[in-house]
């Protein structure tokens, strides 16, 4: 798809573009992957729990992994009967978890804490653990569920017994990773703590965090899920959310304002980091299409209109200079940026399209001043 051409033909900015074509070609390399391993695919909703993805997810994987009630109920209303839910989190209300046994097929406590209080509660779904394998991969902390005084999941090292009501194990320790040597690590300190008993389990849950379609050599993967399947007998999910929308989603934005600071060509879009604050907090310059390597044309600090200072999404250079009303093109933010985006400053939420398989695009959402008003 030109997206040029499509940007042009918006009919507003600031706008969330999901291609579908992307995201359906994302879903056919991870249901190859499956084919291959005999491993179950479920999509992490919490990446974008756009209705439109989930149907795609439907009737093409195996389910969905969810984080809270509002997600699993999101997940439960676009399942159909053989989609299993998986659901972890260290914010589990009592008051919630009767309805959470209803909706999901899996649960994996946080905690031993957690899974003393809540387990009696439970009718029919299949219990597990989440646990921490406490082998670091992220360089940054803030994104590293294995950080010292983690919050997410049981010390892999202080459990020496598998409880007998547990019937599955989780881990999830990575972000973005583009091989598979955390997961290796990871499976041999979880052999080696528990070798045979491993046996007594029906599934594991090797959580995300991988972007699946973009690793080369698939082989480690489905060597160790077909090893781990005939040795102990278990049923393999794993739940990417990056890799089937990353990089399916771009924000069109226009060029609002121009002017020179500290002899630094600003440019001022019509979007702010509040419309994906993983710009933020990553202090990561997205990808932006069409740009021309430093040196070569015009250098602009692209910040957005918010009213914080750091609200900078970085230094780019163009071919021509911009002006008012130039449209540009974020790509790669499909995952974790629409649904963390907010109106801080009052400024509206993007408007979000959809491109389908056919190329035709159509507006799916629209917010305006009530939406804003209703909320507060
Ligand atoms: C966020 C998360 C995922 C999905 O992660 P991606 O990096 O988007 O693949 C899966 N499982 C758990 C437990 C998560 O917290």
């Amino acid at each position: 798809m030109d997206l040029n051409h499509l940007k042009n033909n918006l009919n507003s900015t600031p706008a969330y573009v999901f291609d579908e074509n992307i995201i359906s070609s994302n879903i056919a390399e991870l249901v190859n992957l499956r084919n291959n391993s005999d491993c179950q695919v479920l999509y992490s909703v919490k990446a974008l729990p756009l209705e439109q993805v989930l149907n795609l997810v439907k009737p093409a994987l195996d389910g969905f992994s969810v984080s809270s009630l509002f997600e699993a109920r999101i997940a439960k209303e676009t399942s159909t009967e053989k989609n299993s839910i998986h659901i972890t989190s260290p914010g589990l209300r009592d008051h919630e978890f009767k309805e959470i046994t209803e909706l999901c097929s899996h649960i994996s406590f946080n905690s031993i804490t957690q899974s003393l209080r809540l387990q009696k509660t439970n009718k029919q779904a299949s219990l597990g653990l989440r646990l921490n394998p406490k082998l670091s991969f992220a360089k940054d902390q803030r994104f590293d569920p294995c950080r010292p005084f983690s919050k997410l999941g049981i010390a892999l090292d202080s459990l020496t017994d598998i409880p007998k009501e547990i019937e599955g194990i989780h881990f999830h320790t990575v972000f973005s990773n583009t091989d598979y040597l955390p997961l290796e690590k990871t499976i041999h300190l979880l052999e080696q703590q528990f070798g045979a008993q491993l046996k007594q389990l029906k599934w594991l849950n090797m959580g995300g965090g991988y972007l699946y379609p973009q690793i080369n050599n698939q082989q480690p993967f489905i060597d160790l899920v077909k090893r781990l399947k005939s040795q102990y007998g278990l049923e393999i999910f794993i739940e990417p959310g990056k890799a089937v929308v990353g990089n399916a989603g771009f924000l069109v934005t226009s060029v609002i304002d121009c002017f020179i600071s500290d002899g630094k060509n600003i440019a001022v879009l019509d979007t702010s980091v509040n419309h994906n604050p993983e710009v933020f907090e990553y202090q990561k310059s997205p990808h932006l299409l069409q740009t021309e390597k430093q040196g070569n044309g015009h250098p602009y600090l692209l910040v957005g209109s918010s009213c914080l200072a750091g609200d900078i999404f970085g230094e780019y250079t163009f071919k021509n200079q911009l002006k008012i009303g130039d449209r540009l093109v974020f790509s790669n933010v499909g995952a974790y940026s629409l649904i963390k985006a907010n109106r801080f400053n009052g400024y509206n939420l993007p408007d979000v399209y959809w491109l389908d398989k056919h190329h035709k695009v159509s507006l799916i959402k629209h917010n305006d001043y009530q939406d804003y008003r209703q909320q507060w």
